[in-house]
């Protein structure tokens, strides 16, 4: 078996050495956790107020699932909207679709603003579907948009789709009708069994990059409001009426230091290796523990010399998984691919990224990113490949790359933002649901917003609804 490697943190070469903590400290915020969330929503807090931040990882920056991830920029829910329109309303769910939709633009700001050269690629990405149901659930996604005023998502159907009599007609204006061989030709496969397309606005980066890109920024633009502690675990969370200490432990030494700060945010993904003790109400420890569940995602990547236009396509198959895999396993059906153009060791060539196979943490057990990569994920993701990808190379493919990471499952199965109600000291950005570099954007910007005294009508992000 392989060892746990991304193309995009083999591509980081950080010059920066990590600096642990070493004294008790003081700052005005503190951000826990220095993946994509924890760092922009560091800087969104120094932009746009005056308070000094200090980012704390309990590992280096960057390398959770920041450095483990396909590096797909997506706007959609990974749970249906109609559902979440079921629970939160179809207004609720179309604000905040629209909310996390605008992160586009805060993207395209970003990039001016700091001037970041880490490559964002945009453009039409395709998501395929080969089974009725499949179509019924984005269709009815596209009813609730069309219900809630904001923009459907272009779906293409077969004209030659057996089942097209089957599609109810309340949905006749969320569709439009396409030969199949349109609907393959924008898949890149030639497996018939895809009788539908959806197309939206995508794109691709290096995540970690970004982060790294970043804190470089920070430490120059900010640096006397600016901290960042690496290999510095958090384990306990004190919430006083007046303050929050955070208990650390140095990962090399095991020394111990505390921060004093006036509010803390939370932006640990899917980690939950310390305990939140409130001092003056009810307990919350118990409610975050089970409020995030962990999620294991499987990758490989292979570089090839002569595709490398960027494009993002997500593939909702028939395919049945054969063998003996592991019985934890889910999602079998669904399975994505990124490409793009990718420097490997100063050269540039393409990339083709793919995922897709996942398993469940059990409760109580601690994802390690030191594992090795998992055979039968591997063997899904080439079988995948084969079966339905028509630019892979019929011969044995020799993968660059293998990885996993780690994603948090929140009860809703959206992003968590904002303050917990239970103590207003306690902030979050966290709970990534698969899709997680646009929403920690969208987050981060809140949490800035927040904290510079924005108050907000409650939206399905919100705490306090979750
Ligand atoms: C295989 C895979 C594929 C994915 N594909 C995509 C994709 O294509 N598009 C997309 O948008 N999203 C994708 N995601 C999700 C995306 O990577 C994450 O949502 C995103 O990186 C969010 O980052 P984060 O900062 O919340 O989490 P992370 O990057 O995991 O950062 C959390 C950080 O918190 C630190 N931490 C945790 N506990 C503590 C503690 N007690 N003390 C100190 N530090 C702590 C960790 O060390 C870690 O660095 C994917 C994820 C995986 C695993």
């Amino acid at each position: 078996m392989r060892k746990n490697e991304s193309p995009w943190l083999h591509q980081l070469q950080r010059k920066r050495q990590p600096v642990n903590i070493s004294s008790h400290t003081k700052a005005d915020i503190a951000v826990v956790g220095a993946g994509i969330a924890g760092v922009l929503t560091s800087y969104y807090i120094l932009k746009q107020t005056t308070k000094n931040v200090v980012l704390i990882d309990a590992d280096l920056a960057g390398h959770g699932a920041s450095g483990h991830n396909a590096g797909q920029l997506t706007t959609y829910f990974e749970r249906p909207l109609a559902d979440i329109a079921t629970e939160f309303g179809v207004d609720m769910a179309c604000s905040g679709q629209v909310e996390i939709d605008t992160t586009w633009s805060i993207l395209d700001r970003l990039v001016e603003d700091v001037g970041l050269a880490t490559p964002i690629y945009q453009f039409t990405g395709y998501a395929g579907m080969t089974e009725l149901k499949q179509l019924l659930v984005h269709l009815a996604d596209n009813l609730v948009r069309h219900n809630g005023g904001i923009p459907i998502e272009r779906m293409l159907i077969a004209k030659e789709y057996e089942h097209l009599h089957s599609i109810p007609a309340l949905y006749s204006h969320l569709y439009e009708l396409a030969s199949q061989e349109t609907i393959l030709n924008l898949l890149e496969t030639d497996n018939t069994q895809y009788i539908a397309v959806l197309a939206a606005k995508k794109g691709a980066t290096n995540s970690a990059k970004i982060c790294e890109e970043l804190i470089v920024y920070m430490t120059q633009l900010f640096a006397d409001r600016f901290s960042i502690f690496e290999y510095t675990g958090v384990t306990d969370i004190d919430l006083y009426s007046d303050e929050v200490v955070l208990r650390t432990q140095v990962k090399h030494t095991s020394d111990t230091y505390n921060i004093s700060c006036h509010k803390v945010v939370l932006c640990t993904n899917g980690f939950e290796q310390f305990n939140i003790v409130n001092h003056v109400g009810t307990d919350i420890n118990t409610r975050f523990h089970h409020q995030v569940e962990g999620v294991v995602n499987y990758m490989s990547a292979y570089l090839d010399q002569e595709e490398e236009d960027p494009i993002a396509i997500s593939y909702f198959s028939k395919d049945t998984p054969s063998g003996t895999d592991e019985e934890t396993r889910t999602g079998e059906q669904y399975f994505y691919i990124t490409r793009r153009p990718h420097i490997h060791d100063g050269v540039e060539m393409g990339l083709i990224s793919t995922g897709g196979p996942e398993k469940k943490l059990p409760e109580g057990e601690t994802y390690n990113r030191s594992d090795l990569c998992e055979e039968w994920a591997e063997k899904r993701i080439d079988t995948f490949l084969r079966n339905n990808y028509k630019k892979h190379k019929n011969d044995i493919v020799e993968y660059d790359f293998c990885w996993h990471g780690l994603l948090g499952y929140t009860n809703t199965g959206l992003r968590m933002v904002g303050a917990e109600p239970l103590h207003e000291r306690l902030l979050y950005n966290l709970g990534c649901n698969g899709i997680g570099i646009m929403p920690s954007l969208y987050g981060a910007t809140k949490i800035a917003d927040i904290l510079s005294g924005k108050t907000f009508e409650p939206s399905i992000f919100d705490p306090r609804m979750q």
